[in-house]
């Protein structure tokens, strides 16, 4: 067997394609979803990262601002910033790029947005609504992979999914989101005894570890979906993921690349989540 790709790229460009949409109607209605993006320091990642978050905004008819703050930032100063984006009615979602200088903690900065501007989903408070299945932003990773599921038409129901990795912004959510569309969730991590004996089982595997070959063919059912959300570097330095690609694509059913699969779809959800938000914030402010 080989398995179908789960292409990231493609369904992230439809994902973009109905934001657009539902941008120009929003602003018709006179309101211009408006995301800020806080980066601290001059990390090179983050860097990019923020990049590709301001271009995939502009792209879709979102506002982003990219707001640069020295390394030497304090926590007090970061916190305060937040704060005025929190009561600022013209930005509708707020982003602070991880991670943050060592000096700063991450959870307090949080913990300050208001978790109707918290679209990356990391707030506790969208943490603790994913939990109870009330609504609130999902983690744009997690939520990410769920779409992709839910293109495939892969019926989760009643079926085995395995987690590997329990990050608050991957592995948990992940689990959660699969749970309450009704599968049994097998959750794995570094001190899990054996690994393969979990994800040999598995209808669906999701793998969120960020080390290379964690999943190879021997420890996947046949005709398994396998998602694989993790970002390494192979010995030339190609982007890859935490499966085992070629071994695994030759008896799974179903399987996303890296790169391809899931990075786009993270960044298609964030645009996702803004829009919701300033959808919700929308019937005040176009009265
Ligand atoms: P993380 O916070 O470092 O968590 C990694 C998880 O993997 C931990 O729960 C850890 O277990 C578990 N783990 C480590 N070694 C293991 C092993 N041998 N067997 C089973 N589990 C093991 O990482 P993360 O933020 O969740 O990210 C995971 C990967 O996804 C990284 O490569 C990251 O770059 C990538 N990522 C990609 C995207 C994207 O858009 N494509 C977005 C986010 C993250 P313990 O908890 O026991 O330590």
């Amino acid at each position: 067997m080989t398995a179908q790709l789960i292409d990231g790229a493609a369904l992230a460009r439809e994902i973009r394609s109905r934001v657009t949409h539902r941008t120009a109607a929003l602003r018709a209605r006179g309101v211009v979803p408006a995301l800020a993006i806080v980066l601290v320091g001059d990390d090179p990642a983050s860097q990019v990262y923020t990049r590709h978050k301001v271009n995939d905004s502009a792209e879709t008819g979102l506002a982003a601002t990219l707001e640069r703050h020295p390394r030497e930032m304090s926590e007090a100063q970061l916190v305060a910033r937040i704060l005025a984006l929190n009561v600022d009615p013209a930005v509708h979602g707020i982003l602070v790029q991880l991670p943050l200088p060592a000096h700063i903690d991450a959870h307090r900065v949080i913990e300050a947005i208001d978790p109707a501007k918290d679209v990356d989903g990391f707030h506790m408070g969208n943490a603790g609504a994913l939990l109870v299945g009330q609504p609130g932003f999902w983690p744009c990773t997690p939520y990410g992979c769920m779409q992709m599921l839910e293109s495939i038409g892969c019926d989760l129901r009643g079926k085995h999914a395995v987690v590997i990795g329990r990050s608050n912004i991957v592995g948990k959510p992940m689990a959660l989101m699969l749970l309450q569309q009704s599968a049994t969730v097998t959750i794995c991590h570094s001190a899990t005894a054996d690994l393969a004996a979990h994800t040999r089982s598995a209808d669906v595997v999701v793998a969120a570890v960020g080390r290379r070959n964690i999943l190879t063919a021997a420890m996947v059912k046949p005709g398994a979906v396998v998602i694989d959300v993790g970002m390494n570097r192979d010995d030339a330095g190609r982007l890859c993921g935490d499966v085992d690609f070629d071994g695994v694509r030759a008896v799974a059913g179903w399987i996303t690349p890296v790169p391809g699969g899931v990075g786009p779809m993270t960044r298609a959800m964030l645009l996702v989540n803004t829009l919701q938000a300033a959808e919700n914030a929308a019937p005040a402010q176009a009265r």
